[in-house]
């Protein structure tokens, strides 16, 4: 599909992340003014709450776009999405006779602050990729049983916290934790040394499973709503000691991060894509109807404070195992039915180059490889102030889609991490 164009001169530059083409859903606000949600087009945001408000969209018989999150939208469905596109291209396509309508509900990127685009009602990360799980499980147990007998099957996933999800720009402390060392002999409460990122894409289930219903995967891909960014930051030296036998828990428990702007399903359809060769039969409940997985470039850039940023790493989605659908579809077997809101991430996105691994676990290969810096500096593990920046796009005639940065910086921990 070519670039679509709009009267908006930003919107047609073949480097603009947000092209018609895009029409990314976020949640901005303006100094002093309270949160709202907007549509990101070239430089500008398209005030959705200010035109349901002024008669130009109507989705329901009540408002949907008079709070500060998506979920209301994403309740009404793929019809209601379909629609809200299609009139959203009415209102921004080039020749558009709409076009007075929509200038007067713009509003510029520059100086407007991004908060999290919708509600999360719960949180679930995966491991599905295969490089990732196949390089942490040789460091973590030994080459022998890097692959657990059951990875080849299932989509391994924990359900995690739904209240450390922060939006990019959110600034947070290094966690404390309880840590033990191979060489120690009794753990120790401190602050994490080993604190690292994980580059990973979320996706946001737009549609409900009922309790007690599961669904297949073609359901389930018709259920999510669109994607982010995901950066699932975790305490390495936590969770070595933690996670047996049943996972990690305070290792992830300190920030999750998206990028603002959900990219939804229908603007990601001309760059899906097959998912790799199954190394074992899948059984048939995880089979696939189509292709399930997206052409997506991501890169990892991390930026010490006061200096240059390096990109350490660039890979892309399509090299996961198991897809946001197929994991939607795993996670509804046994009945607890999935929520309006839910966030699903993908698992760390690693390639199979060294230059291609998506956490710094990985690129350092537990510590002992250091990964220097553009200014000489090196990094096994994040240190305080580090800001780390995750980007995604994918590549169309002419155009590119992008997901907008999913950024944060890891502040110093606390200095006495109780108050009394
Ligand atoms: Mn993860």
């Amino acid at each position: 599909m070519p670039l679509m164009k709009s009267w908006l001169d930003s919107a047609n530059n073949p480097d603009c992340p947000f092209p018609l083409n895009n029409l990314p859903y976020g949640v901005f606000s303006r100094p002093g003014a309270s949160p709202r949600c907007g549509v990101a087009i070239g430089d500008m945001i398209l005030d959705v709450t200010a035109m349901e408000k002024a008669g130009l969209i109507r989705l329901a018989d009540k408002p949907v776009l008079d709070r500060p999150e998506w979920n209301a939208v994403m309740a009404l469905g793929p019809d209601a999405w379909t629609r809200l596109r299609k009139l959203l291209f009415g209102f921004l396509a080039d020749g558009s006779a709409m076009r007075s309508e929509a200038e007067r509900h713009m509003v510029p990127m520059a100086g407007v602050q991004m908060h999290l685009p919708f509600a999360v009602a719960e949180f679930t990360d995966f491991y599905a990729g295969k490089n990732h799980a196949q390089n942490v499980g040789e460091m973590f147990r030994g080459a022998e049983n890097a692959l657990p007998p059951n990875w080849l099957h299932i989509p391994i996933g924990y359900n995690g916290r739904a209240s450390s999800v922060i939006v990019s720009g959110t600034d947070f402390r290094r966690p404390w934790g309880q840590i033990k060392g191979p060489q120690d002999e009794a753990p120790r409460f401190a602050p994490s040394q080993r604190f690292d990122l994980e580059l990973e894409l979320g996706a946001i289930v737009g549609q409900p499973a009922p309790y007690g219903q599961p669904v297949s995967v073609a359901e389930a891909d018709a259920m999510i709503f669109g994607y982010v960014l995901l950066n699932d930051w975790s305490a390495r030296d936590i969770q070595a000691w933690e996670y047996q036998p049943l996972g990690p828990f305070q290792s992830k428990a300190t920030a999750t991060t998206i990028s603002p702007w959900i990219i939804t399903r229908d603007a990601l359809e001309p760059f899906r894509c097959a998912g790799p060769e199954r190394v074992q039969p899948l059984l048939d409940y995880l089979q696939e109807p189509g292709p399930m997985f997206y052409n997506i470039e991501m890169e990892v850039e991390l930026t010490p404070k006061g200096g240059q940023p390096t990109v350490i790493t660039r890979t892309n989605y399509r090299e996961m195992y198991y897809s946001s659908a197929q994991q939607l579809a795993h996670h509804s077997t046994a009945g607890s039915g999935m929520r309006v809101g839910d966030l699903l991430g993908s698992g760390t996105i690693s390639g199979a180059e060294k230059d291609s691994r998506g956490c710094l676990l990985e690129l350092t290969w537990g510590g002992k490889e250091p990964v220097t810096l553009t200014d000489g500096q090196t990094r096994t593990f994040i240190q305080d102030h580090d800001r780390i920046t995750l980007r995604g796009q994918c590549r169309g005639d002419g155009y590119m889609l992008g997901f907008g940065d999913c950024a944060g910086t890891v502040l110093p921990a606390l200095d006495r991490p109780f108050r009394r």
